[in-house]
């Protein structure tokens, strides 16, 4: 017998581009549901974002796991979320990785996500209210960035905030209809280069 979350797994992300068995993994044992309102937990495991508090989304599952997957999270590493939402990607990467800060500006949402965490014992995972936009100082470097909402373009402190051979994601244009550009940033030293890795649509990143 395979639970929702696995069927999740071989219908939708390993056919399209999910290949990181550990990646697979993590999301085949975070219970999506948890994160959602009680009316829309039956379509948990479809492949879409969903409405969450506050006008946010809980970002679609295949655009969550190839986030990831392309920051290739190692179990030491510390990792950075901006936009918590409901706490599920941090959820996901907090088995990968170990430490996530997960930093939302939305007090509201921070408490939320910081409730479910704690009931479903994510203890790595610490959530801070705040303005991701300028990363979030106290826990810098980090190996990995992933930016859950779209910047027109990349906030200068995220890529400050990056170690050298970290790794951040973060979707880049104008946040509306217009699909926006998903670039994973590489820091050498004191060069950080991007390759695109696919058009997405996400929320704009708010800052200010
Ligand atoms: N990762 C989330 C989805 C996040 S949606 C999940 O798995 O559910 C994007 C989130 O970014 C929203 O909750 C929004 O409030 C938040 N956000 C927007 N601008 C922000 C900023 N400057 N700093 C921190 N959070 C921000």
């Amino acid at each position: 017998m395979s639970t929702p979350a696995q069927r999740m797994v071989s219908e939708h992300l390993r056919p399209h581009g999910v290949t990181d068995e550990r990646v697979l993994q993590a999301m085949a044992s975070v219970p999506r549901e948890e994160f959602l309102a009680p009316r829309l937990r039956r379509h948990a495991y479809e492949d879409r974002a969903l409405a969450i508090e506050c006008g946010q989304t809980i970002s679609q599952p295949l655009v969550v796991a190839l986030m990831i997957q392309a920051a290739s999270p190692q179990s030491e590493d510390v990792a950075l979320e901006v936009g918590t939402g409901s706490g599920y990607a941090a959820a996901v990467l907090s088995r990968l990785c170990g430490k996530v800060i997960t930093v939302e500006r939305e007090p509201a949402l921070a408490e939320h996500a910081s409730e479910t965490l704690r009931r479903l014992g994510f203890e790595s995972v610490e959530v801070a209210v705040g303005d991701g936009s300028l990363g979030w100082p106290p826990g810098a470097p980090y190996d990995v960035i992933l930016v859950a909402a779209a910047a027109r373009e990349v906030p200068p402190a995220l890529p400050d905030q990056l170690a050298d051979g970290g790794r951040m994601v973060i979707p880049v244009g104008i946040a509306s209809e217009e699909p926006q550009d998903l670039r994973v940033y590489v820091r050498r030293g004191a060069d950080v280069m991007y390759r695109s890795l696919f058009p997405v649509l996400f929320v704009p990143l708010r800052t200010g």
